[in-house]
């Protein structure tokens, strides 16, 4: 019989993010540096075994109930479909969070492997823009991942965009008239300080009262229920879909947090914002048994603090990037 993951403030964990790789095809400048990057040696990645023993112990011991695989790149892993395979044996909800490039290629393996649902950070139509903000031109390759991925049968397929003051924040409209055509959800993320340059401050964000108020320029759309979704969710009132807005700066979700984290060398981090981990690849090539895993993920979830103090003053940046966490 499964327990509940559980941290000191009562909050119940069911949600695992696997970073698979911290390499990727991209170099967004809000999330790495252009150049620079300490790639991990493929020795210290965890292999897709190792992976999947780790997935397995957790839904075994603490019913954690979906996987979201990420990166780095996730797609950048080679063989991926066949990792994906074995986490769909667990019967966990498995999702994707990805740059869309690849998908072409891959989204039908993907889905035949046993991948649930996707979701697609893009966060400009214009392909200048692109280029200056994920330094590759690859918008085109993108646009056709989101088609690919539509057609292979993920639905619904997510767009995740964030937004940066002066960058993209004029895109609202363009974003959610993409969204209808595509038939697909578009999200909008609030700038996070886990940007590589350090360039983040609070007047980048784009508040969600912000959002609203270019959609509406437009649109007709009424909220809908939201439950433990830290996604704030808007209906057309057509009858044209859904789009979201993801308030983690201004509107932080941290008091129903249900997520854990896994790094790509095997570190278990309790929060996205945390400036410990626990190293489970240690103690998977030493010996380590099942329980011992349970219980070095269940002592890090239980440090975990109420929140993550953005904007206030004994907040500290983590020492990693976006890409090394996973996102
Ligand atoms: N490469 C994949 C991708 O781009 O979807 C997965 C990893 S990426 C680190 C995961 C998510 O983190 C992406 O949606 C990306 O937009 C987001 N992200 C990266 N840096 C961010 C930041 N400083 N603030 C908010 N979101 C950020
Ligand atoms: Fe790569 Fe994703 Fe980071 Fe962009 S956001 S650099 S695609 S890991």
């Amino acid at each position: 019989m499964a327990t509940d993951l559980i941290d000191r403030f009562g909050r119940v964990h069911t949600d695992l993010r696997i970073s698979v790789t911290d390499r990727c095809n991209f170099r967004c400048q809000y999330c790495m540096p252009a150049e620079g990057m300490e790639w991990l040696d493929r020795s210290d990645l965890l292999t897709f075994e190792e992976i999947e023993r780790i997935a397995r112990v957790l839904v075994e011991t603490f019913a954690v109930k979906s996987v979201r695989l990420t990166g780095g790149e996730p797609t950048v892993r080679a063989r991926l479909p066949v990792l994906v395979a074995k986490l769909a044996n667990l019967g966990v909800d498995l999702s994707m969070t990805t740059n869309g490039a690849t998908l072409a290629m891959f989204a039908d393996d993907l889905r035949s492997a046993g991948l649930q649902r996707l979701n697609i950070s893009l966060d400009t139509l214009d392909p200048a823009r692109f280029l200056e903000l994920t330094r590759r031109d690859e918008l085109a390759k993108v646009l056709d991942g989101i088609d690919a991925a539509v057609a292979a049968g993920f639905s619904p397929v997510k767009i995740n965009a964030v937004l940066m003051r002066g960058i993209n924040d004029d895109e609202v409209l363009r974003f959610l008239r993409m969204g209808r055509e595509r038939g697909v959800t578009v999200r909008f993320i609030e700038f996070m300080p886990l940007d590589a340059q350090g360039e983040w401050s609070a007047d980048r964000v784009i508040s969600h009262d912000e959002i609203l108020e270019q959609a509406s320029t437009e649109f007709d759309f009424e909220p809908i229920a939201r439950g433990t979704s830290p996604a704030e969710r808007f209906a057309y009132t057509d009858g044209g879909g859904e789009f979201g807005i993801i308030a983690s700066v201004s509107e932080p979700f941290c008091e129903s947090c249900d997520r854990i984290r896994l790094t790509a060398e095997g570190q278990v981090r309790n929060c996205l914002f945390a400036l410990e981990h626990v190293d489970l690849r240690q103690l998977l090539r030493g010996g380590g048994t099942d329980e011992e895993i349970a219980r070095a993920v269940a002592g890090e979830v239980d440090r975990k603090w109420a929140g993550h103090a953005i904007g206030q003053v004994h907040f500290l940046r983590p020492s990693k990037s976006m890409s090394q966490l996973g996102g």
